[in-house]
């Protein structure tokens, strides 16, 4: 963690680990402030490269490339939370990673997510860990179904995941528990909603929380986000009182996102992410500042915007098998602003983009969104 607040300013260079979507989002928000850019990834002309001013072409963890990166940056953030422990310490201890690697060794590991969670009284859905498929077998015996099951690490948009609706999917998970060791068993909630709670924290602790939104997902991805999320007053109290709790636990750098369920009036946090979220992109049209442009505030080491909503907004996700679609609409759409990444190959499922519809009222956002969906 660093001790101080250390102040970076434009033209210094900005280093990115990983060059899809929310780097590329990232180096945008940072090059509208004049900061220079440089990103790590394996694929040449990735996503971020794209807007950036160098790239190294290499594999995140490796280490001569990480030397290089922190060499060429005066400060160093990453696009997602899987990034190779020893390449965050290394670059900790050479003073250029604001964020640490704490928040990346809790997130990157279900056990010690959902450990830390409890450990700060936070309302989680109950779990169990096991590390092969006896235990799985003992673990089921205690726990009612329905139950999910999932890897400790790895898992991502419903991956490493299987879902338990009975006594006859004991066997699959004794199954997946033997192939995969590490997993967390716990219990499914039968929520009404999934929100998501993005904030983000300065080096000297100020905090900003964006509006908290509602996510829809389709096949286990993000489909849509709807903000402000219609939810109590009692729900939004327990959501920003939760993240609040984890931001200073965690002593959390940057933009941060929390994916909770709820039910009636009750909230069950299910996952964290380090970084800018697709829950998030709506904050680009529809707040005074997004979650990308506060992030590199507080990465810089500058102080935060306060955050207002100025609409009401929809977020849809552009998949592959959206690009026509999108494309063919994209002359007669109404309010709806496109963002494209610069992906190659449009493979169904891959993230490809997004639109934001924004208007006066949320009645006007759904119909916008409806003519989207209904011209499909
Ligand atoms: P995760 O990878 O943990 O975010 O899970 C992906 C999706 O699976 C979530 O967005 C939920 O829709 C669903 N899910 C995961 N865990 C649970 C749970 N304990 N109860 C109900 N739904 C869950």
């Amino acid at each position: 963690m660093p001790e101080n607040n250390q102040t970076i300013l434009p033209a210094q260079t900005i280093g990115i680990i990983g060059g899809g979507q929310l780097g590329r989002m990232m180096a945008i928000a940072a090059r509208y402030m004049g900061y220079k850019i440089a990103v790590l990834d394996p694929t040449p002309n990735c996503p971020t490269a794209q807007v950036a001013d160098h790239q190294i072409t290499a594999a995140y963890d490796d280490m001569y490339a990480i030397e290089k990166l922190t060499d060429i940056s005066d400060v160093v953030t990453y696009e997602f939370e899987n990034v190779d422990l020893t390449a965050a310490r290394y670059i900790e201890e050479k003073g250029k990673l604001p964020q640490g690697s704490f928040a990346l060794e809790v997130t990157q590991n279900r056990e010690k997510e959902k450990s830390l969670m409890r450990e700060a009284g936070l309302p989680i859905p109950e779990f169990t860990i096991v590390t092969n498929g006896e235990e799985c077998k003992t673990a089921l015996q205690n726990m009612a179904y329905p139950a999910v099951i999932k890897t400790c690490s790895g898992g991502y948009d419903g991956k490493g995941q299987i879902k338990l609706t009975s006594k006859n999917d004991e066997s699959t998970a004794i199954e997946f528990a033997e192939k995969n060791k590490h997993c967390i068993i716990e219990q499914w909630v039968p929520f009404e909603k999934e929100i998501s709670v993005v904030f983000t924290r300065t080096q000297t602790g100020g905090l900003e929380i964006f509006p908290i939104a509602e996510n829809t997902h389709k096949d286990h991805i993000l489909y849509q986000t709807v903000a402000p999320a219609i939810i109590s007053e009692q729900v939004k109290i327990k959501a920003i009182q939760a993240a609040t709790v984890l931001a200073e636990k965690m002593q959390i750098v940057g933009t941060f996102a929390i994916e909770m369920f709820v039910k009636g009036d009750e909230i069950y946090l299910n996952e964290m992410a380090p970084r800018p979220h697709n829950s998030g992109h709506y904050t680009i049209e529809a707040c005074n500042i997004s979650q990308f442009g506060q992030h590199i505030r507080a990465i810089c080491g500058l102080p935060l915007m306060k955050v207002e909503l100025l609409r009401p907004v929809t977020m849809v996700n552009i998949l592959g098998e959206d690009m026509e679609h999108v494309l063919r609409m994209m002359p007669t759409l109404e309010n709806g602003s496109v963002h494209l990444y610069g992906k190659d190959g449009r493979k169904p499922k891959r993230k490809m983009g997004h639109v934001t519809f924004t208007a006066a009222t949320s009645d006007e956002v759904s119909k916008l969104v409806m003519n989207y969906e209904e011209e499909k």
